[in-house]
């Protein structure tokens, strides 16, 4: 209880120094607001403001653990039935979460501990607890962050952007508002008076175009290899287009060890990609022609096509969180405010910073030049760079004198208390 004390000093510090800089949503009036207190965990929603000063009073009087607004505009957002709101529309939502990413990194720094009996283990929780005595299925898991799984969430955002919303949706990048979320991934906000009107079925179509989720190889023309691909090749739109580009760049990989590697990462088995290698020209040439588009190799039938698409595809389409993009009453974190499990700030990044956006150092906002004493409470702390300084691993029971910029953030994290 102490620590979450002193968590709320420092954050109700921060949101009394933002008042007059505090970032204001569009449509403020509109939108609806929800917070998690630190005490219980439950959401408290159905809140409606009438202006930002109520909004940063609101703040610095509650201080809460998570703030969000909704995407979505109401005549009345602070009705507490969703039918009395009168839904106006639903800014256009992405979500990218390193939680759904496939890293390899969250092997070795996730970790789970009994409930029962205390024994622990990094990676995911298994589904029984593996001591003998306990069988427990109950486990606190405990999630953390690297410099991989935000990196790649980036890469996401930018798969998004320049693969898709742009070239294919007329989205230009100047619209496109990304947020870093202030723990595990990042947003993309498109605030566009024709996209509020989508239902939630067309933005599941958008989401089935994005991601590449069932694609038919047959309706793009993919079935008799030795009369023609159809429209493959990199001159048609959508997806054609991008399956032939990425397949010309990685036959365009002169090393060969290194095109092997390549390609081994899209289910081919040797000979398969001995073929693929020993016919790398012809069929760059058929990506390049708009007459040939022959591709009739031996032993690489119409099944070896699809399922190297298949996997090209898998590859191209962008790793979003869909539920998010599809549900026209979701809560998003709020711009400018903290995320209570690591006290890092939610960041608005224009796009042409993204690039140089750094995760573990622009969003912390607590000082290097304090110290707080706090001991370590689970098995194992994962090491994590907060600004120029890497820190960890510690152990269970470590006290240490740690600046406030890494010490919120292990308080946030739970995984240590005030000493
Ligand atoms: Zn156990
Ligand atoms: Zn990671």
């Amino acid at each position: 209880m102490e620590s979450i004390r002193f968590i709320k000093r420092l954050f109700q510090a921060y949101y009394k120094n933002q008042q007059k800089s505090f970032l204001s949503v569009s449509n403020l009036l509109e939108r609806e607001f929800a917070f998690v207190p630190w005490e219980n965990n439950i959401m408290i929603r159905h809140i409606g403001f009438i202006s930002l000063d109520f909004l940063t009073d609101y703040l610095i009087h509650n201080v809460p653990k998570h703030m969000y607004s909704s995407a979505s505009l109401y005549e009345l957002p602070g009705a507490s039935k969703m039918d009395n709101k009168k839904y106006l529309g639903c800014d256009l939502i992405f979500d990218i979460d390193a939680d759904h990413l496939d890293t390899k990194c969250k092997e070795k720094h996730d970790f789970w501990e009994c409930e029962s009996c205390s024994q622990s283990g990094v990676g995911s929780s298994p589904k029984l607890c593996p001591n003998p005595d306990c069988k427990s299925t109950r486990f606190k898991k405990i999630t953390w962050i690297c410099e991989e799984c935000l990196e790649t969430a980036k890469n996401e955002i930018f798969k998004l952007i320049d693969g898709f919303l742009e070239p294919d949706f007329g989205i230009n990048k100047e619209s496109c508002f990304v947020f870093f979320s202030g723990h595990r991934g990042y947003h993309l906000h498109i605030e566009n008076k024709k996209l509020r009107k989508l239902s939630s079925h067309e933005r599941r179509e958008m989401v089935d175009y994005i991601t590449g989720n069932n694609i038919s190889f047959t309706v793009l023309g993919l079935e008799k290899p030795n009369i023609g691909l159809g429209f493959f090749n990199q001159y048609v739109a959508s997806w054609p287009r991008k399956i032939m580009l990425k397949l010309k760049e990685i036959l365009s990989i002169e090393n060969e060890e290194e095109l092997k590697n390549n390609l081994s990462n899209f289910s081919l088995n040797k000979e398969q990609i001995g073929t693929i290698i020993k016919e790398r020209k012809y069929i760059i040439d058929n990506i390049e022609s708009q007459s040939k588009n022959y591709w009739n190799l031996l032993g690489f039938g119409i099944k070896s096509w699809k399922n190297l698409f298949f996997n090209l595809v898998k590859s191209i389409g962008t790793d979003i969180d869909i539920p998010v993009t599809i549900d026209i009453h979701r809560l998003i974190r709020y711009p400018g405010s903290l995320h209570g499990s690591s006290g890092f700030k939610v960041v608005g990044i224009e796009y042409k910073n993204l690039e140089s956006f750094d995760p573990f150092s622009d969003p912390v906002i607590f000082s290097k030049k304090n110290f707080l004493k706090l001991e370590i409470t689970v098995p194992e702390v994962p090491k994590i760079r907060v600004r120029e300084i890497t820190w960890g691993p510690f152990k269970m029971g470590e006290v240490l004198d740690l600046p406030h910029d890494i010490g919120i953030f292990l308080l946030c994290k739970n995984v240590a208390t005030l000493k």
